[in-house]
């Protein structure tokens, strides 16, 4: 088995033991395989190990990589999106986990229209509260949501964090859960549901999947140190 397999599978079996402790089922949570910076053969050694979902974060690596790899692969938008870069990516990604300005979902809804695709959409919330550049806060999620899922095109399918730098997994627990505390609050609010939670990496997923994330982003664990 090659090491990316290896990991593959130590990643899936770790997902799903860590899914059964929150109540839920093996296989309830997507892994989603990042594969930036790697080249297109990491993605392809994966991809016979049975992986088809892959996010990336930068525009022009998408450019380059998902057109020359196999069609049955599906792709994920991780990273900050500029406005001007909306056309060129929205055809590639299936979905969007930064979503961080209600400005982006509208750019997103509109070059939908254009393109023809339906994009799913993560917002992305800054329940650290540590004042980072990008993201929502809790407050302006719940002012700007209401409108998001209105629009047409876009799906805003639910809820991304990325929480700040830290020495231990355990100390994410509890970002991690205020976003799911949001995300049901929401709910409560709006009368629809957010599935979506997309949160946990490499050194936290399984802490994150305790705490109800739906989706785990996890490069460095699986194709190695960037
Ligand atoms: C790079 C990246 C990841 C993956 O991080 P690892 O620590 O390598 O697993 C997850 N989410 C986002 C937004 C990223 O940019």
């Amino acid at each position: 088995m090659s090491e990316i397999a290896e990991r593959l599978q130590e990643t899936r079996e770790r997902l799903d033991a860590a899914a059964l402790r929150s109540g839920r089922a093996a296989g309830d949570v997507e892994l989603l395989a990042v594969s930036k910076t790697f080249p297109p053969s990491a993605v392809e050694e994966a991809a016979r190990a049975g992986q088809r979902l892959f996010g990336e974060s930068r525009v022009q690596e998408c450019l380059d990589k998902i057109p020359a790899l196999s069609p049955q692969l599906r792709w994920h938008f991780i990273g900050h999106l500029q406005s001007n870069k909306v056309r060129k990516v929205l055809p590639l990604c299936e979905a969007f986990h930064s979503v961080d300005s209600t400005e982006l979902a509208l750019d997103l809804e509109r070059i939908a229209e254009d393109v023809g695709c339906r994009p799913q959409v993560y917002l992305q919330v800054n329940v650290a509260g540590d004042g980072r550049k990008f993201g929502f806060t809790a407050e302006s999620v719940r002012r700007e949501i209401g409108g998001l899922l209105e629009l047409k095109r876009v799906e805003v399918v639910g809820l991304m964090t990325i929480p700040p730098l830290v020495a231990e997994a355990e100390d994410s627990r509890r970002h991690f859960a205020a976003l799911r505390e949001l995300r049901d609050l929401l709910e409560k609010d709006l009368g629809v549901p957010l599935p979506g939670l997309s949160m946990g990496m490499s050194g936290d997923y399984e802490v994150a999947v305790e705490e109800g994330s739906t989706i785990v982003r996890v490069g460095s664990f699986l194709f190695g140190g960037r």
